[in-house]
């Protein structure tokens, strides 16, 4: 069983699954993103449309993949789900991304020691996210973009180590600049955390082939999720042969990083990234290249349930 916002499922209701998807994402920080300056209806009637042509294109769920301090609104993702039909995963963990430095990460998390948010994290899974009663199912994460993994990172990096050895909850992490892969690994080494319960999350983000074949053969998860804001799909296709030749498919996973209602500073209109771009202008381009879309499919089913069991 994994955990929705409206409840635990069955593997067999997963069905073709998007693994990183956004809806609301405030990168006003975490203490600002608690003013939730807008209504769930406003949000949900903004992206339902975009939900139901990705539905429409045989998606049955998506991995929601914005933590607390970065957005994370249940309520909005209830509503989402109740009134697409989609199936919707949420986490927990925090974010520190890019180079915010600690901004979107709550003051509480980072006055806490490892063991403490360990609880905390440990709590939202057993118990459920406040009084909501939703359970997240994985953990998300953010950090290393500086090419170094601060002293708060490390600190979160280890409570994720040690919550998801608690609960099983694999634990999924950007991690833009490669250079901080190995950084990382070597952590979750420490804490024994199997490989096979990491997502490497923007994999593709410099698509740094080297180190995605010597992790992925490590046993790593590698996850293809630049796609919703990519101006072209040209490296895919190299990429993807290459994983082919190398017997890592088992390993790939695939989302978008697509939506968002963003909540930001500035007047700047960023475009909502749209959650079927993968079916109506990915996949098509990568069967010019000699890609079969059963090829997509099957991963989006087999692999997202064989990391999300
Ligand atoms: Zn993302």
């Amino acid at each position: 069983m994994i955990n929705t916002v409206l409840g635990p499922i069955s593997e067999d209701e997963l069905g073709i699954t998007l693994m990183h998807e956004h809806i609301v994402v405030d990168i006003t920080g975490a203490e600002k993103s608690l003013e939730k300056p807008y209504s769930v209806e406003e949000v949900v009637d903004y992206v339902l449309p975009f939900l139901m042509d990705a539905k429409n294109k045989g998606c049955q769920t998506i991995v929601e993949a914005t933590p607390l301090g970065l957005g994370r609104d249940l309520e909005v993702l209830v509503e989402c789900s109740k009134r697409s039909g989609l199936n919707i995963i949420t986490c927990t963990g925090a974010w520190d991304g890019a180079d915010v430095k600690g901004l979107s990460v709550p003051k509480d998390i980072q006055d806490m020691t490892i063991a403490e948010i360990t609880n905390v994290w440990t709590k939202e899974f057993e118990e459920g996210i406040d009084d909501t009663g939703i359970k997240p199912g994985y953990i998300k994460l953010a950090l290393g973009d500086e090419g170094k993994i601060f002293p708060l990172q490390e600190k979160m990096l280890r409570a994720a180590a040690r919550t998801s050895n608690k609960t099983g909850m694999f634990i999924a992490c950007h991690i833009w600049a490669s250079v901080s892969l190995p950084l990382v690994v070597e952590i979750l080494e420490e804490e024994n955390v199997p490989y096979e319960r990491f997502i490497w999350v923007h994999a593709d983000g410099q698509m740094d082939m080297e180190k995605i074949l010597e992790y992925g053969k490590k046993g790593i998860w590698l996850e293809f999720d630049t796609i919703g804001a990519a101006e072209d799909f040209k490296k895919f296709p190299p990429a993807i042969k290459k994983l082919q030749e190398e017997n890592l498919i088992p390993q790939l996973l695939f989302g978008q990083d697509s939506g968002s209602f963003w909540i930001k500073e500035g007047d700047e209109d960023w475009p909502m990234r749209p959650y079927a771009r993968f079916f109506n202008e990915f996949v098509p381009f990568c069967e010019k290249e000699g890609l079969k879309k059963e090829f997509f499919m099957k991963v989006l089913e087999e692999n997202s349930k064989r990391v999300l069991m």
